[in-house]
């Protein structure tokens, strides 16, 4: 275990739980921490995602929550807008392809009655958390992958668009210079939008898409479209959703054991925290490993944590309307 963590402060202002960023210097133990308390009905609606640039994608998803609109609706509308900007990199329109230079993008949806559907490998479709949504209800499966996902789409109405920008193509092709056409797992080169809300029901839904890891084996997928890995949800309980490197996330199926730390009565924040444990203990090198965290509970209490600096989560501010970007960091 490393000498130095940096802890963040839950803060409560009135009744809504703002994050402050605060450091402080080493300690072994949780204690540092002051937690929100479980304030039932508190808290909603509330939305929050993995992404800090993702203000426009929870922006579009409290139009929906705002207006009594559903949980689920609030995290597919909020998610397209990540996947259909051209700017963002790592998750659909726009996102880095794998180092045959195919754009292959994962993605996954849960509702409140543990209903999920899921697309893995999925090319040329703009908005793979849509075709994921098809799946859950159009479907009796979970999960389409590859050249099925498409035909599925295709049958749905998507449309075939190519998803591979100039500027990602420039990029890949920079990378072929000097890669050796080695695929590495490195921190800089991928990134997923995750999302998690809560209506004004009290039902949860989260979602959670990506093109995954850039310059990839052309056939992998990562954790993002993995039901209780990339995201889980048991509306009994709360929510969770993972970024970061996928396959570390899939070894200690990530975000339903977020969910299950919850049930046993941790906080979201405590939960988060125990679920990176669990990764650094499997992992003995850090150095390149990304991951991080963001967990709700069904009281619209949330908490985040990552394996590393900087972890970035933003959510809405259900009672003025505002964004907020946040900064959960827990450094070892
Ligand atoms: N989890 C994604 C994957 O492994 C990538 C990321 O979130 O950074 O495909």
């Amino acid at each position: 275990m490393k000498s130095r963590r940096q802890f963040i402060k839950l803060g409560t202002v009135g009744s809504l739980s703002l994050i402050t960023a605060q450091s402080c210097s080493s300690s072994q133990n949780n204690d540092n921490y002051e937690r929100a308390t479980p304030t039932p009905s508190k808290n909603k609606p509330i939305v929050i995602s993995t992404w800090n640039h993702g203000q426009a994608a929870n922006k579009a998803a409290w139009d929906i929550l705002k207006n009594g609109g559903s949980s689920l609706d609030a995290v597919e509308k909020g998610v397209r807008v990540t996947e259909s900007d051209p700017e963002n990199m790592s998750v659909g329109l726009g996102g880095l392809p794998d180092r045959d230079g195919r754009v292959t993008l994962d993605a996954c949806i849960m509702n409140h009655e543990s209903n999920c559907g899921a697309v893995a490998f999925l090319e040329h479709i703009e908005n793979p958390i849509s075709v994921a949504r098809k799946v859950m209800e159009e479907t009796p499966h979970v999960m389409l992958a590859g050249e099925g996902a498409l035909t599925f789409a295709l049958e749905k109405g998507f449309v075939k668009t190519n998803l591979l920008t100039d500027k990602a193509k420039e990029a890949w092709k920079n990378w072929l210079k000097d890669s050796e056409y080695q695929p590495v797992i490195n921190s800089e080169n991928h990134d997923t939008i995750g999302m998690l809300a809560l209506d004004e029901e009290g039902n949860l839904a989260g979602a959670c898409t990506t093109s995954g890891m850039a310059y990839k084996l052309n056939g992998r997928i990562g954790d993002s479209p993995i039901i209780g890995a990339g995201l889980f949800v048991d509306n009994e309980v709360g929510a969770a959703c993972a970024t970061g490197v996928g396959e570390a996330v899939v070894r200690v199926a990530g975000s339903a054991i977020v969910v299950e730390l919850m049930r046993q009565g941790k906080s979201p924040q405590e939960a988060c925290e125990e679920a990176v444990k669990r990764i650094m203990d499997k992992h003995q090198n850090l150095d390149n490993l990304q991951v991080g965290f963001l967990a709700l509970d069904k009281y619209g209490n949330y908490g985040s944590s990552s394996v590393y600096a900087g972890f970035n989560m933003a959510l809405k501010d259900h009672k003025n309307d505002l964004l907020i970007d946040a900064n959960y960091t827990l450094e070892w």
